[in-house]
């Protein structure tokens, strides 16, 4: 695998990455397959809006948008049989148990904690310190624009997250454990240490409350947009569509194995964010993961961070600081 291809970046051995949209493969198949695959992303995102746009109040509520959620993501793992990006990311047994652990704990475990320490607690302490009349001049903007402000507000605030988490050791050894993953689908966003999936969940829902239609739609925008973060989907996304929006092909990238170029494309749901920030890379990658590729069991997800962090105090600090003065002879 040596040597130089045009559009690749050859790293070590067998980590290529390609860079620059014009070099990325096409979807291959007939007319229909074309259009399917070419207008999919941009006509549920405008389905999913007119939705909640139109739905009347005894329907638009979250228990309907948990609902609509979980409705997208079986469509998704249908397109994912159907069209795969890499047949090296079909879903196995041994990986979709993995998924189906952390959805599963994504919905009970962090609801829980987000409930004592997370979310409802700053809802509290903002209701207190604010005053809310003075946000009545943003219930008087067009919805779908509080929409947009609401969810863009959020991946802002998320685009620092993580950022920071690729950038301060403390923060990326809870983060890390989502960079083991060795393939994309779409319940991978859900794959990783519960610390990182609070620190990132943190900030994400509550603070609209006073604004239910804006805020559900904010949510839509999140799933219709940044699903496309983690699938195995072989897409001809329209180009505007790519340059605002982050895509499976951005996501890759900052999970292959060439650790520059997983120093991009930190945005979830708005690229432009990394465009505006100068740290979007436009490329996409298949061999993905750390060490080379190393496959983590859960057990080792869950103490990866503390065992890890353990070792760097250990090595920072020294034997005896850490596990108490040496004994006299
Ligand atoms: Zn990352
Ligand atoms: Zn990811």
């Amino acid at each position: 695998m040596e040597g130089v291809r045009v559009g690749k970046r050859v790293i070590g051995a067998q980590s290529p990455v390609t860079i620059g949209w014009e070099n990325i493969p096409k979807v291959e198949g007939g007319p229909v397959k074309q259009f399917v695959f070419t207008w999919f992303q941009p006509t549920m995102l405008l389905a999913l809006i007119l939705f909640w746009y139109y739905a009347p109040n005894s329907i638009a509520k979250a228990s309907t948008a948990i609902w609509i959620g979980v409705g997208f993501k079986v469509l998704l793992l249908g397109l994912e049989w159907v069209n795969p990006r890499y047949e090296s990311w079909r879903l196995t047994w041994k990986e979709l148990v993995t998924d189906l652990f952390y959805v599963g704990l994504g919905f009970t475990l962090l609801r829980l904690v987000d409930k004592f320490i997370g979310d409802d607690v700053m809802i509290e302490a903002v209701q207190h310190a604010f005053h809310w009349e003075k946000l009545l001049w943003f219930g008087s903007l067009p919805l779908l624009l509080q929409a947009f402000i609401i969810s863009f507000i959020f991946d802002f605030g998320q685009y620092w997250m993580h950022r920071g988490m690729h950038n301060w050791y403390p923060l990326w050894l809870t983060h890390s454990v989502h960079h083991y993953i060795t393939q994309l689908n779409i319940n991978k966003g859900a794959v990783g240490n519960p610390v990182e999936l609070f620190l990132i969940g943190l900030g994400i829902g509550g603070f609209f409350d006073f604004l239910p239609r804006a805020a559900l739609l904010a949510g839509t925008l999140g799933l219709a947009i940044s699903t496309y973060q983690h699938i195995n989907v072989r897409f001809n996304t329209p180009s505007w569509w790519r340059y605002l929006f982050n895509t499976t092909e951005h996501h890759s990238l900052h999970h292959s194995q060439d650790y520059e170029a997983t120093r991009s494309n930190y945005a979830g749901t708005y690229i432009f964010i990394d465009r505006i920030f100068g740290t979007c890379v436009d490329g996409e990658a298949e061999l993905l993961g750390m060490e080379g590729g190393r496959r983590m069991s859960i057990r080792e997800q869950m103490t990866y961070p503390f065992t890890e962090g353990w070792k760097a105090l250990k090595a920072r600090f020294g034997g005896r600081a850490v596990n108490g003065p040496v004994p006299a002879e």
